[in-house]
């Protein structure tokens, strides 16, 4: 009777519901992975994984453009 029913958010990331409790750490977010994507940490590694071999291609490639 005392238990109260918790109270669910969803991830503003995946839309998932996640407890709002001590159960759920990265709250309102389900993971540290969705997490970091609101952070934008994400995009900065994106740029880079992305900009590495864009940077040893992109001779062959400006030149066809
Ligand atoms: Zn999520």
């Amino acid at each position: 009777m005392s238990k109260e029913s918790p109270t669910i958010v969803k991830c503003p990331q995946c839309g998932i519901p996640v407890v709002w409790g001590d159960v759920s750490p990265y709250r309102p977010f389900c993971s540290k992975k969705c997490q970091l994507i609101d952070l934008g940490e994400w995009a900065d590694e994106e740029k880079r994984i992305a900009g590495a071999p864009d940077m040893s291609d992109s001779d062959g490639w400006s030149e066809d453009q």
